[in-house]
């Protein structure tokens, strides 16, 4: 199809405000707007602050004409924690002051396409049905575990929920379509687990299933995924949502589009150290294991000393990406750290506040990555074919995780264990014992993920058929 030189279309991408869900909606964003569609990227103030301050997005306007950003404030204050367990908070209260926000917005911007994180999908579905807009659904989630948090009801009937506690953790769920024995209990999202002090369901379970149903009130739902990386989930969603645009791995797709007079922008929300690209030049071919658990993972001093002391033991060498706010208020421990451990750093680790993660992991020096398993960072592994060791913390991590273990076969699952021997003899397992077998599959899936995004690949093609589709309803 030949792009159209100007688009009646304009288009108001809303996302979630966190790193992961704003980085993946402004890939699409750019990827609309090279095809001249008119798009505006709505952000809260928070993130759109930190977007001015580390992603450069002067120059992301001057690239591309069509798009503009706006801003909405989230209701929080502007150091209202937002990670670790306050993660969802910006979202709740999005959910309660935004209605008449993006109401206005619709109105007034003359918007006729609203692509709306998947996480909003009753405030979307509500707010433009009573403008009249046609609304789009994107899920920043891999399509297994949308197909999980859809499947949900249905586990109740088959009397495979609830989850009824620690014990039944290695209980495998034999009745989801397409993923039968794949997951245990311990696999299924984190919000399927009761609460572990009252034994009550998940404060966001009933959220997180009902938001899913919404979509189906949805014209489409786009993921960010590939067919042939997800495809027994995605054969079953296609039966009960017929309107499925799979365009990923997004990243992917907007490097293979953009012309290279384009640069391509970070959307990064933190201040990347690039002293680290450096580091990384100076380190032989793969020896270098990549550690990072988002933006959004927190964890107690004790399991970050776990961590510490398996990956100086391990004695490969390790760049870690440690945020100013990953830590919770300590329990009133020694601050200091272990000689052997600043030793051990010093020989052969660098730790640092933020990275440019997508050049990290394309970097000659890395040979596995430790990661929290969010779907980015998942998805960038794949891309760059780099061998993963999970340790998932929340929500989609949990199915993603045993993605990597056990369908992909591409790396190992340290999910629901913090100990520093389980972390020395896994990074010695993907780096060295099993390194050549990891690698060998993870090459394999890289090559498919970038032919669905190069010309005539099934990403491709559905970007093209979500642009018509797009200029389609938008004249309805
Ligand atoms: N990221 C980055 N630099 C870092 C750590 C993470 O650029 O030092 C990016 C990463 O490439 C990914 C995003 O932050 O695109 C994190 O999203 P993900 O879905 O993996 O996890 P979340 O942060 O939502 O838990």
């Amino acid at each position: 199809m030949k792009p159209p030189q100007t688009s009646s279309a304009h288009v108001l991408i809303f996302p979630c405000p966190a790193q992961g869900h704003v980085n993946s909606m402004l890939n699409l964003a750019q990827l609309l707007a090279l095809r001249h569609l008119h798009v505006t990227f709505l952000n809260t103030e928070h993130t759109h602050n930190r977007l001015t301050r580390f992603a450069d997005i002067e120059s992301l306007l001057a690239r591309y004409p069509t798009l503009r950003f706006k801003t909405i404030p989230d209701g929080l204050p502007e150091e209202h924690p937002r990670s670790g367990e306050r993660a969802a908070e910006p979202l709740l209260s999005l959910k309660v002051h935004g209605k008449p926000l993006l109401r206005d917005i619709l109105v007034k911007e003359k918007v006729t396409c609203l692509v709306a994180d998947g996480l909003f999908a009753k405030l979307a579905n509500d707010m433009a049905e009573e403008v009249g807009v046609a609304t789009i659904h994107f899920r920043t989630i891999g399509a297994s575990c949308f197909w999980t948090y859809f499947w949900a009801p249905y586990l109740f009937q088959s009397n495979e929920l609830p989850v009824t506690g620690e014990e039944d953790m290695d209980r495998v769920i034999t009745s989801i379509p397409g993923m039968e024995n794949l997951l245990r209990c311990r696999d299924l999202p984190s919000f399927f687990r009761p609460n572990r002090d009252t034994g009550k369901p998940h404060v966001h379970f009933e959220t997180v299933v009902s938001e899913t149903q919404q979509s189906l009130r949805a014209s489409a739902v786009i993921l960010n995924t590939f067919d042939d990386l997800e495809a027994p989930a995605l054969s079953h969603i296609r039966r009960h949502f017929p309107t499925i645009f799979t365009v990923g791995p997004l990243h992917q797709h907007r490097e293979s589009r953009a012309p290279t007079s384009i640069t391509t922008s970070n959307n990064s929300m933190w201040e990347e150290d690039m002293s680290c690209m450096e580091w990384l030049d100076s380190h032989p071919f793969r020896s270098v294991i990549y550690v990072s658990f988002g933006s959004l993972t927190t964890m107690t001093k004790e399991s970050l000393m776990e961590f510490w002391y398996g990956l100086v033991n391990s004695k490969m060498r390790f760049l870690w990406v440690v945020r100013s706010d990953m830590i919770t208020a300590g329990e009133g421990k020694d601050e200091s750290v272990p000689a052997e451990l600043v030793e051990g750093t010093k020989e052969r680790g660098l730790m640092v506040g933020w990275v440019p993660q997508v050049e990290v992991l394309a970097h000659k020096s890395v040979g596995a990555f430790m990661t929290h398993c969010g779907w980015n960072s998942t998805i960038e592994s794949v891309v760059a074919g780099v061998p993963m060791v999970c340790w998932p913390y929340f929500a989609d991590q949990q199915v993603n995780s045993r993605l990597v273990s056990d369908s992909w076969k591409v790396g190992l699952d340290m999910k629901d264990v913090c100990d520093r021997n389980v972390v020395e003899n896994m990074v010695n397992d993907v780096m060295v014992n099993r390194k050549e077998e990891f690698l060998q599959s993870a090459e394999k899936l890289a090559i498919l993920a970038r032919k669905n995004v190069s010309e005539g690949g099934p990403s491709y093609d559905n970007l093209d058929r979500l642009i018509e589709f797009i200029e389609l309803i938008s004249q309805k």
